[in-house]
């Protein structure tokens, strides 16, 4: 038997209850140890597509795989290989570093003193500072530690919504560098962005959403050239 694809979509559509549809009959596959960036402008339901794939929006429509578990029947198999990381920065002013990836991991009934957590803070460069208060913490730093939260169960597929929305150029750089460590240890990558530059420099394939429409996905060399051939033209800030 061959192995699953680390995530398959077919035919996902997704209308919201106020009848926008946000999704229109979207086909994916993500390869297993790959990074895919989803590139589009704001409202083209890149959110909407990553949510669906974690189980948290339910589709209208369509069928979602995590390495063969369907995402719905079988939540429990396919959230246990799922990390994500959303867009808002929100975290627990008073908890500590540590406490918010401990108390993550054993919500899915994993021992907390094993090494995998101390692990996981030593690669974001976060060991030093597992009793600091996450208040305390600069932007960069409480991006790591949400990183570290959506790894603490060991996921095989971490998801990140805008990973450098609203951060500087210094800390995105140190962002690509992060995502591309945490690929070479064997996870898949699934990142949104509106920026072309970031899909490339980052990615192994690019797909690229529009209106809810899954309109191109290339290899990230090809990009700009299919871009221009198929005279799309996005709308990205
Ligand atoms: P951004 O880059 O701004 O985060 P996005 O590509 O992630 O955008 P989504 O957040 O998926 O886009 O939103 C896609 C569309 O669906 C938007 O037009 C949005 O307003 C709409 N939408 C999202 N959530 C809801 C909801 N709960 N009810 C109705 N419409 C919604």
């Amino acid at each position: 038997a061959t192995m699953p694809h680390a995530i398959e979509v077919s035919s996902l559509s997704k209308s919201y209850a106020d009848g926008f549809q946000a999704l229109k009959s979207v086909d994916l596959t993500i390869r297993d140890g790959e990074i895919f960036a989803l590139l589009g402008p704001n409202g083209a339901g890149k959110t909407t597509l990553i949510n669906a794939i974690c189980g948290i929006v339910t589709p209208t429509a369509g069928s979602i795989t995590v390495s063969g578990y369907d995402n719905q029947k079988d939540y429990r198999q396919a959230r246990a290989l799922i990390g994500l990381v959303p867009q808002e920065l929100t975290t627990e002013a008073f908890e500590t570093v540590w406490s918010t990836v401990s108390f993550s991991r054993g919500l899915f009934g994993k021992p907390r003193d094993d090494g995998h957590l101390e692990r996981v803070l030593r690669d974001l460069s976060l060991w030093n500072k597992r009793n600091n208060k996450l208040i305390t913490l600069s932007g960069g730093m409480k991006r790591r530690v949400l990183i570290a939260k959506a790894l603490s169960h060991e996921p095989r597929i971490l998801f990140l919504d805008e990973p450098t929305a609203g951060v500087d150029v210094e800390l995105r750089r140190d962002m690509w560098e992060v995502v591309r460590e945490l690929r070479d240890t064997g996870v898949t990558i699934v990142l949104t962005t509106h920026y072309i530059e970031e899909a490339e420099q980052m990615a192994d394939r690019v797909g690229v959403i529009n209106e809810g429409e899954l309109i191109l996905i290339e290899e990230k060399n090809e990009l700009m050239q299919k871009l221009g051939q198929k005279q799309i033209i996005l709308d990205l800030n």
